[in-house]
């Protein structure tokens, strides 16, 4: 059997520096922010080449408080793919604002400029790229379009962990930029994890105080703010896993490297990776006609694998209420009927990754 993901083999390839970084956490008596929180907020801001890092408690609080930070309501306007996973858009109604679905480029799955041109209103306050699969969207024309508009650029950053655009890590391009340590991301806590990076100081201060019932002295409340803070626990965690990021997101080249060179001939569509892009290799990716046909097959031999995503936000129950016709949004329809995610992580042996290339042939 290989599973499309396990967790367990990095807590036991980390166990005692992992165990001992609990313990410190515990035995310091400190169990609210302080200076666990501070220290993988410094070290990620670093890793990302950001000035600011700022914990929070998930990925979509981090989407959610983004927006707020930035004072997007009700009467705005926010530009978001139409094939992502739903915490964006959740991000988006969850604090009233308009959600703009703008299809991606088929090649890349991510965010099309061209399109994006097209969807600008006067009402439009932010554009929301999510970084799919790990794969870096092409920020240059987004950020161009932004600044020519004078709107906000919010990087959805969940899949992005370590991924390099034009020569620079994914982490300040845009305004904010959301990440998640959810378990199973590139960079995963042990529970509920999230932060938001930016190189503008009066954001970070923003989102420390919404982060933190809207306080920046206690029992001082400038504003209605949420209870998100990112657990000490999750950052001494975090802070290890850390130090391993590199080395993990290596391995996950080698394996798409394994998977690229092996399905070549088979007729699948395979990632397509620009020049510029260096991706984090969160999640690769095949597109097929014939997807649940090979995704039989690969149950029949013991492989795991998962869709991203079988059912786009715009045709989900959740969103019955925007009574957007499914064909409204074709690329995003079809590719949840065609993509198929192989297994993919830092643990997942080359040879293990051979044999999943194998029943695709
Ligand atoms: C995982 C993910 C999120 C949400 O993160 P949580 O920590 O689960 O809230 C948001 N956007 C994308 C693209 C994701 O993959």
């Amino acid at each position: 059997m290989i599973p499309f993901l396990e967790l367990r083999p990095a807590y036991l390839e980390l166990k005692p520096e992992i165990d001992a970084a609990v313990a410190r956490v515990l035995d310091s008596g400190w169990y609210i922010l302080g200076p666990e929180v501070e220290a993988f907020e410094a070290e990620w801001a670093a890793f990302c080449g950001a000035d600011h890092a700022v914990g929070v408690a998930n990925g979509l609080d981090a989407l959610t408080l983004a927006l707020r930070a930035l004072d997007v309501g009700p009467g705005d306007e926010v530009i978001v793919p139409s094939n992502t996973y739903i915490a964006t858009w959740l991000a988006v109604s969850a604090v009233g604002a308009r959600i703009v679905p703008v299809e991606p480029d088929p090649a890349t799955h991510n965010l099309d400029p061209g399109r994006i041109a097209e969807a600008i209103t006067p009402a439009t306050k932010v554009i929301l790229p999510v970084h799919l699969y790990g794969q870096p969207v092409d920020l240059d024309p987004i950020l161009t379009l932004a600044r020519a508009h004078d709107i906000f650029v919010v990087e959805d950053a969940a899949q992005a962990h370590g991924a390099v655009y034009k020569g620079k890590r994914i982490g300040s391009h845009g305004d904010l930029v959301c990440w998640s340590f959810y378990p199973g991301k590139n960079l995963g806590a042990v529970g509920d994890a999230g932060a938001v990076t930016t190189n503008r100081t009066d954001l970070a201060e923003r989102l420390q105080a919404l982060r933190n019932y809207g306080s920046t002295q206690k029992y001082v409340n400038d504003e209605q703010g949420v209870n998100s803070r990112l657990d000490p626990i999750q950052a001494a965690v975090l802070r290890v896993k850390l130090t391993r990021l590199e080395e993990w997101t290596a391995r996950r080249h080698a394996i798409a490297a394994i998977y690229t060179e092996g399905l070549a001939d088979t007729g699948l569509i395979l990632p397509h990776v620009p020049e510029w892009a260096d991706p984090a290799w969160h999640l690769y990716v095949v597109r097929s006609p014939d997807r649940d046909e090979l995704q039989a097959r690969l149950t029949a031999a013991g492989i795991g694998s998962l869709i991203h995503y079988p059912i786009p936000p715009h045709m989900q129950t959740a969103y019955a209420g925007l009574g957007m016709d499914p064909d409204t949004m074709p690329l995003a329809r079809q590719l949840a009927s065609e993509v198929l995610s192989l297994p993919m992580g830092p643990h997942l042996s080359s040879d293990d990754a051979r044999r999943v290339v194998e029943p695709l042939k």
